[in-house]
């Protein structure tokens, strides 16, 4: 075991170093841990720190990692987030083999064990009202008031607990409490809710059930089912963890896990919150859970983020104990590292501008080479075609150009990428003044782009050929909120005005078009693009993955 806790020395942290001490000191014979998530929403990146982290322990150490559904409150859990955490989880690269549960399957042992407890005087049915409870239970400050049903017999309890499960009762008129300590300075052990009565549809269990266990309640207990041995979750859950013991103690539990809290993934320009990702998604604020500008692993999965790039992502930011924030460009720059090596190279022109080689003959073509991949040779060329009338990018294009601008302008040589030197003579402007058109003349003898008289040009721009380029529809992606920080409480006021910019008459080379490929391809200058599951022959969309440089903070200014 030494040999193994000493390969993962690679990427320490204290979860880690915790780990590789119980495997040393036998503690531990193995290691199983477990990614617990609530089917009330799609997995976002934050999930991708906590999976990244449970999968990636259990595969360092040689041990496995289940997925658990903690799938307790069917009035917020539907079958659409089970399927779509799944697709997540293995689109990230993780596999859970024959692991995969649900704390519903412990329904019926759950159910037993507050039975046990009941049996001990340990846990009690207590008729107070919501609200009397909650004015009960005290504050951090006062202790709390024991309830007048703390003292009911084991029998009382047992035919009222029994009564619960057989749906006598309307919904929230008792509960099943644990019988702790009302003075407790842990809020916690303040006789915490173990069971309350739900009269509703479970997409697993059908109408089996009219009561249903509390987080905490089936958290630990399916822990020990499942024989995990390190249960790792969020600091917000370090307060429960004497609750979580507290069970393990009192029940005739199969195994003794121990709960490990790291601190979650926070980012700027971001919110993590399910309940807020939620009222995006329900109040149109975004198109779907899988709008490229949410957070969410399908999100960034239709962007054209690869999941090697999230990978990436969590491992830079590490495992620590103390809650911070991180910046969202540390994410970008893990999707430009990734797609910077791997993606194909392509000319792509997002906003047209026309131009005419005067001294270009017409009907023309004539086939360049052009690298799919500047660092890798591998990768191949291709053939792309160059004609008498080509589209270059608006802003390359000044009439009355600033000092430093040195891209065209009038008397201005430039260089077209794999072609020709070009020079402006003329600009054709419409009734409204808008410029339309530009007359250029280029030099035959610069072919492939490089002057034999040895002399230079100082922009190199991308372009396409007029008759030969495919249409498109390209949607660029800026941050969804405007703030660093937006407020939670009111993140409508915060959302970023241009968070999604269409540009609906982009230009494409036409081996863009040719490939059935979603993988991000660079377009040349512009950034990286990957092809819309909803793009078609005839409709092609692209989606903005990433741009070239970290500009995030310019575009969001801008609003
Ligand atoms: P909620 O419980 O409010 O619905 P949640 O984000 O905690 O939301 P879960 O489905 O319970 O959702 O999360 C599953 C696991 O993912 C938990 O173990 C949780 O600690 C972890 N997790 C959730 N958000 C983050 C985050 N931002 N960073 C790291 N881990 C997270
Ligand atoms: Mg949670």
């Amino acid at each position: 075991m030494a040999a193994v806790a000493a390969e993962a020395d690679a990427g320490r942290d204290f979860i880690r170093d915790i780990i590789a001490a119980d495997l040393q000191s036998k503690r531990n014979t193995g290691v199983v841990t477990r990614f617990p998530p609530e089917p009330n929403g799609y997995l976002h990146i934050g999930h991708a720190k906590s999976i990244s982290l449970n999968f990636g322990v259990a595969e360092e150490f040689g041990g496995r990692c289940h997925l658990r559904f903690d799938d307790t409150n069917p009035t917020k859990e539907e079958q659409e987030y089970i399927d779509a955490i799944e697709a997540d989880v293995r689109w990230l690269g993780y596999d859970w083999g024959q692991h995969l549960h649900y704390a519903s399957d412990y329904f019926e042992q759950l159910y037993e064990w507050a039975e046990d407890l009941i049996r001990a005087k340990l846990a009690y049915v207590d008729d107070q009202s919501p609200e009397e409870m909650r004015l009960a239970r005290g504050t951090l400050t006062e202790p709390g008031r024991d309830s007048p049903f703390r003292d009911r017999s084991v029998d009382e309890n047992l035919d009222l607990f029994r009564r619960m499960r057989a749906g006598e009762f309307p919904n929230g008129a008792r509960v099943l409490r644990a019988r702790i300590d009302m003075a407790s300075g842990n809020i916690n052990l303040r006789d915490p809710v173990l069971y309350r009565i739900l009269h509703a549809e479970h997409p697993r269990t059908g109408k089996t059930w009219s009561i249903y266990p509390s987080y905490d309640f089936a958290h630990g207990q399916s822990d020990a089912i499942e024989h995990i041995t390190h249960s790792i979750c969020t600091l917000e859950f370090e307060d429960h963890r004497p609750l979580y013991e507290w069970f393990l103690d009192k029940l005739p539990v199969p195994s003794k896990p121990r709960q490990y809290e790291f601190a979650r993934l926070n980012l700027t320009y971001t919110v993590l919150s399910k309940r807020v990702l939620t009222e995006l998604v329900r109040g149109g604020h975004v198109s779907g859970w899988d709008d490229p500008r949410m957070p969410t692993l399908a999100g960034l999965r239709r962007r054209g983020v690869p999941p090697a790039a999230i990978r990436d992502f969590v491992k830079r930011i590490g495992v620590a104990k103390a809650n911070s924030v991180v910046d969202v460009g540390m994410l970008e720059f893990s999707i430009r590292e990734v797609l910077n090596k791997t993606a194909s190279r392509r000319m792509a022109v997002l906003r047209p501008l026309k131009v005419v080689i005067e001294n270009y003959p017409e009907g023309q073509v004539e086939e360049l080479e052009a690298v799919n991949h500047p660092d890798d040779p591998t990768a191949g060329t291709r053939r792309i075609s160059f004609a008498r009338e080509l589209f270059i990018e608006q802003e390359d294009f000044m009439e009355n150009p600033p000092k430093k601008f040195f891209r065209l302008s009038p008397g201005n040589e430039v260089r077209l990428r794999y072609a020709y030197f070009i020079k402006c003579h003329d600009v054709v402007k419409n009734a409204a003044g808008e410029i339309v058109e530009l007359r250029c003349t280029y030099d035959p003898a610069t072919r492939g782009g490089n002057a034999p008289d040895g002399r230079k040009v100082k922009a190199t721009l991308h372009w396409v050929a007029a008759n030969s380029a495919v249409q498109a529809e390209v949607r660029v992606y800026n941050q969804l909120f405007a703030k660093p920080a937006p407020d939670v409480a009111n993140f409508a006021a915060d959302l970023n005005p241009n968070s999604l910019e269409v540009l609906s008459d982009a230009r494409l080379e036409p081996s863009i078009a040719e490939t059935n490929s979603s993988e991000p391809m660079q377009f040349e200058r512009q950034g990286y693009f990957a092809r819309d599951p909803g793009s078609k022959p005839g409709r092609l969309v692209f989606n903005r993955t990433v741009g070239l440089r970290d500009t995030f903070a310019k575009e969001v200014g801008k609003s």
